[in-house]
């Protein structure tokens, strides 16, 4: 489990369809509200609370967007985030569509969302991610579960030895990062640090980051493929194991014992070694960093 999780009380999940998004936010919400003594197990299904989350009873799951928001709605939200829960210690804010929120209504919640009362989570739906501010992006954690379809030229990347199964992480791989140059798409690296990223996640190599390479351009691959495996396990413990479709019993078995909130929380880790790659003096701050954060 990471150590700081720096923006855990805030998750935006940007989907196409906003059917999905709405479920993938109950679920969040769910596993945040859950009783259940294993984190991992969360959402258990079976606490009082998981019942109301199922029955849309919940009353500190708190659901805004369905209508249009204006500036107001946002205050009230707000005021309403400052009240005590009513059953536990902790209470969710679904906010569905935050893309159909004008800028104003977006800027009113900037602060809360930097600085939540005590137990107060907020979980943001939306499709269009160039409608969503930039402040509010870099205030949330954002989950793409799909960003674009893999070039269709994609096949001519690979060698013709590759798996069924490695075939498919190198299309999740080019498919997650839209600045992923296909023309130089490393493809053995690529699935050199998936693998990696898989004994890591899996208990066997906690240590991963030794195993790391010495040059940052091969690292980034490692942190990309790094946020791919965790974003991965987020999105199926959020879709209740839909998605991603045909993964492994031995991924299965990752996703049960680790929780969606930390792999959010690796994700941000990875994707802030992978941004701030160039700022740190050499790799080995670098590295140094991220041990420390794991
Ligand atoms: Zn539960």
């Amino acid at each position: 489990m990471a150590k700081e999780l720096k923006n855990a009380h805030a998750f935006l999940v940007l989907e196409q369809s906003q059917t999905f998004s709405n479920e993938y936010a109950y679920r969040l919400a769910s596993e945040i509200l859950c009783t259940e003594e294993d984190e991992n197990k969360r959402p258990c299904g079976k606490c009082a609370s998981c019942r109301m989350a199922e029955n849309k009873t919940h009353p500190d799951i708190l659901v805004f967007g369905r209508a249009k928001v204006s500036v107001d709605d946002v205050r009230e939200m707000i005021r309403q985030a400052y009240l005590a829960p009513n059953s536990g210690d902790k209470k969710v804010f679904v906010l569905e569509g935050i893309d159909k929120f004008n800028a104003q209504s977006q800027n009113a919640m900037l602060k809360i969302l930097e600085e939540p009362p005590k137990g107060v989570y907020f979980v943001l739906t939306g499709a269009n991610k160039n409608a969503v501010l930039p402040t509010v992006l870099s205030r949330t954690f954002a989950v793409l579960p799909k960003e674009r379809d893999a070039d269709e030229n994609f096949e001519k990347y690979l060698s013709g030895d590759e798996t069924k199964e490695s075939k498919e992480i190198l299309k999740q791989y080019i498919e997650t990062y839209p600045d992923a140059k296909a023309e130089e798409f490393p493809t053995e690296s690529v699935l050199k640090a998936y693998a990696l990223a898989n004994d890591f996640y899996g208990g066997e190599k906690r240590n991963a980051v030794s195993e790391f390479p010495r040059s940052r351009e091969e690292a980034a691959i490692y942190f990309r493929a790094f946020m791919l495996f965790s974003r991965n396990i987020f999105v199926y413990k959020l879709t209740n194991g839909k998605i991603p479709e045909n993964e492994s019993a031995e991924f299965k078995k990752i996703c049960a014992k680790t929780s969606a909130r930390s792999a959010a929380a690796y994700y941000e880790i990875f994707e802030t070694a992978y941004l701030n790659n160039d700022s740190f003096a050499n790799i080995n701050a670098l590295y140094a960093y991220l041990s420390e954060q794991i």
